[in-house]
């Protein structure tokens, strides 16, 4: 590419990344997407999708076990999991979507260019591959290099006996045991997968709760649902792992002083991700890092005013649809369409052990600890039709409102679909509706989706 060649140069082609990509390129820009290993990035290769495979396969086995009998349905023989199939499926199904993705790209005229990126101090491109090099000269760049797993000091993750998720997603066979380090998203998801694939589960939190981040109602219900199925110790904060014979044995700490070892065939670390912003040459273009995310303005513009940034490198909400949304406020910002900034508190978090946990806005303490007039309605799935019709009635939804006007403040949902169901309070988040706008919207009969609708209902009197 020559000197001036394109408007637009992607580095990354994660979710962030390729979504900008062939959103620019659909508003007429010239762009190039610089990636260095796959397009689809952590979310399509090691992260969301196969995970959500694994959890499928998983869901599919608790499924076959628990009530296909109650439903009048026989499976003749015993039910078991064929690791190597649901593996092999995983690989299939990201394999599909990546062909996808390179289509979707290429359907958009977007260049993708294999190599490894870097701005030179030039603010020019510069792309490191095996084949050789090259640069290019773009009028913008977006930078969407997202993260990588993270580990704690004393604990050296070494692909085999302690892994990340990473490497969970590619294991050879069941672990009899797992600690699993951190009861966040990663570490819930694969509590339930580990745990339906038959190994004994440990999982270690530092925090007094699971899922640390969600509504204290919603993470002491999912402890409760899985009582049975893990051992979950909070309040565990982990110095130190040495690999023995047989694994690996985890010493944790807790808030008196004393100390508890587990141990496990594998330790899996799911403490949190850190984001890839060395040797991008972002300090000497005059771009701001700190605590290695890169600094930027509402509209994702760094402090040179030709690179923007996005996605887990910024740190926002390191979530995947974060960065897509990003993306396209950046590009505007690029265009000159003077984009209103996300709002984060609309932005849903989703976690999908099963049953799955889903949430939009702010929970009830975040609420009282900005001082709002708080009013709280909860509802649990087994009062739902459909639920009950479905054998699938674990858990609750809570809503938090505006005592005085009513205007719903947040949605917390622990149950089957959760993570579809929160759409709805997502859209309404954003238009300001109130807990009336919920309970007037009619919503079909019999669905899951009428536990917003009641439970909203409540805050009516
Ligand atoms: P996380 O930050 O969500 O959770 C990490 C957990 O580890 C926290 O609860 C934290 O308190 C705990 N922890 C930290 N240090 C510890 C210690 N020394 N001992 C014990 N516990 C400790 O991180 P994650 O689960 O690794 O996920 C990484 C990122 O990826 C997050 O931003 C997450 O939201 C995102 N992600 C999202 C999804 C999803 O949306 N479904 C799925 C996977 C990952």
């Amino acid at each position: 590419m020559t000197n001036g060649g394109c408007d637009l140069a992607v580095i990354g082609g994660g979710p962030g990344g390729y979504t900008a990509a062939a959103y620019a390129a659909g508003r007429g820009m010239r762009v190039a997407c610089v990636e260095m290993d796959a397009v689809g990035g952590v979310c399509l290769h090691r992260g969301c999708i196969p995970s959500k495979t694994l959890i499928r396969s998983a869901e599919l086995l608790d499924l076959t076990r628990a009530s296909f009998s109650d439903f009048g349905v026989k499976v003749r023989g015993e039910v078991s999991l064929d690791f190597g199939q649901a593996m092999g499926n995983k690989a299939k199904v990201v394999d599909r979507l990546h062909r996808g993705t390179k289509s979707l790209l290429k359907t958009a005229g977007v260049a993708v260019i294999q190599g490894r990126g870097r701005l030179t101090s030039e603010g020019r491109v510069a792309i490191a591959s095996p084949d050789g090099g090259l640069e290019i000269d773009a009028k913008h760049v977006l930078v969407a290099t997202g993260s990588a797993p993270r580990s704690i000091p004393g604990v050296e993750v070494d692909g085999d006996r302690i892994i990340t998720s990473d490497h969970a997603l590619f294991l050879d066979s069941v672990p009899r045991s797992v600690v699993i380090l951190g009861a966040g998203a990663i570490g819930m998801e694969f509590a339930y997968i580990m745990s339906t694939f038959g190994a004994s589960v440990t999982v270690l939190e530092l925090l007094p709760r699971a899922l640390p981040l969600e509504d204290e109602e919603i993470s002491a219900a999912l402890q409760r649902l899985y009582r049975d199925r893990c051992e979950i110790v909070c309040g565990a904060r982990v110095t130190a792992a040495v690999k023995t014979d047989s694994g690996v044995k985890v010493t944790a700490g807790s808030a008196d002083g004393s100390e508890r070892t587990f141990e496990a065939e594998k330790l899996l670390v799911a403490v949190g991700r850190r984001p890839l912003s060395e040797d991008l040459g972002l300090e000497e273009c005059g771009v701001r890092v700190e605590r290695g995310y890169v600094q930027c303005d509402p509209v994702m513009l760094t402090d040179n005013p030709r690179i923007y940034a996005i996605g887990d490198l910024v740190g926002r909400l390191p979530l995947a649809h974060t960065a897509s949304m990003e993306g396209h406020v950046a590009v505007d910002a690029m265009l000159g369409d003077n984009p209103a900034p996300l709002d984060y508190t609309a932005i849903p978090k989703a976690t999908y052990c099963i049953p799955e946990v889903a949430s939009v806005g702010l929970t009830e303490a975040a609420a009282r600890d900005r001082g709002d007039d708080v009013a709280t309605a909860k509802l649990m799935f087994r009062a739902i039709g459909k639920a009950v019709a479905s054998g699938e009635y674990e858990g609750l939804c809570k809503i938090v409102a505006d005592a005085g006007t009513g205007r719903l403040l947040g949605a917390h949902i622990l149950g089957p679909h959760a993570t579809e169901l929160v759409a709805e309070a997502g859209l309404a988040l954003s238009l300001q509706a109130t807990v009336r706008d919920l309970a007037r919207t009619v919503h079909a009969h019999p669905t899951l989706s009428e536990i917003l609708r009641e439970t909203a209902a409540q805050l009516l009197h």
